[in-house]
């Protein structure tokens, strides 16, 4: 297992705690770790920008500006030096925060489900995972971006510790307004269209291990993986 690199892929529903938990694996094994949400989420935030997407009611997309837009997007990944931690970089900015408010996650799922968004991602993705020696988390790369990957790991926990999750890392970013309802609404309505979008949908893949950690710490998740691994 030491030597060969292989693509892990983990799954699942929002706030679940996939990037905490692909992180650590990313840090354990020495492997590159890939946020596929916060590509999805960059690529809103920039249709935001641009008024391409109107997310005051009624809600709007252009289609054709947005198809249009997807060719001057380029998304990239950096590591801060002061704290380590990974930074989504949208043309050259730093978008970390951004990308994390309430305004982007109520448009994410509407854009995430358009087909020409869900190619551009999945071209990215794909260039990612060529060397192998990835943890990447997202809603479809054990059943779409990377069916053949060596592991996949399908993430669930209930609603209210999701939103407890969610909440937590919004006040930690300087969010002091939007409250738990909201939080627990939002959870709810992307889990509904993650699930029921036409094109990949959230699912289990078939050989997907399921990993329930809403009693779970970050260790005890740590010592599953590592039974996992061996
Ligand atoms: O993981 P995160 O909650 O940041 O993802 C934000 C949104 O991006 C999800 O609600 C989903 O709509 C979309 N997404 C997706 N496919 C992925 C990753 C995220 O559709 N692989």
């Amino acid at each position: 297992m030491k030597d060969k690199k292989i693509i892990i892929a983990i799954d699942g529903f929002s706030s679940t705690g996939k990037s905490t938990f692909a992180k650590k694996i990313a840090s354990m094994l020495n492997y590159l770790y890939i946020d596929t949400g916060a590509i999805y989420r960059a690529v809103t935030l920039d249709c935001l920008q641009e008024d391409i997407i109107k997310s005051v009611s009624p809600f709007a997309i252009d289609m054709d500006r947005l198809v249009e837009r997807l060719s001057c997007i380029r998304i990239d990944f950096t590591i801060e030096q002061e704290t380590g931690k990974s930074i989504t970089v949208l043309n050259g900015k730093n978008v970390e925060n951004r990308i994390r408010s309430m305004e982007v996650s109520e448009a994410v799922s509407q854009v995430s489900g358009i087909s020409e968004v869900r190619s551009f991602v999945d071209s990215i993705l794909k260039k990612f995972g060529e060397k192998k020696g990835i943890v990447m988390d997202g809603r479809d790369i054990g059943t779409t971006v990377f069916p053949d990957a060596e592991l996949k790991i399908f993430m669930t926990a209930n609603t209210e510790t999701r939103a407890a999750r969610r909440l937590s890392e919004l006040r930690s970013k300087g969010d002091t307004t939007t409250t738990l309802e909201e939080v627990t609404e939002n959870i709810r309505k992307r889990d509904e269209m993650d699930q029921n979008r036409k094109i990949s949908p959230l699912r289990k893949a078939e050989d997907a291990i399921v990993l329930d950690n809403s009693e779970m710490t970050i260790e005890d998740q740590m010592k599953w993986i590592k039974s996992i691994l061996k």
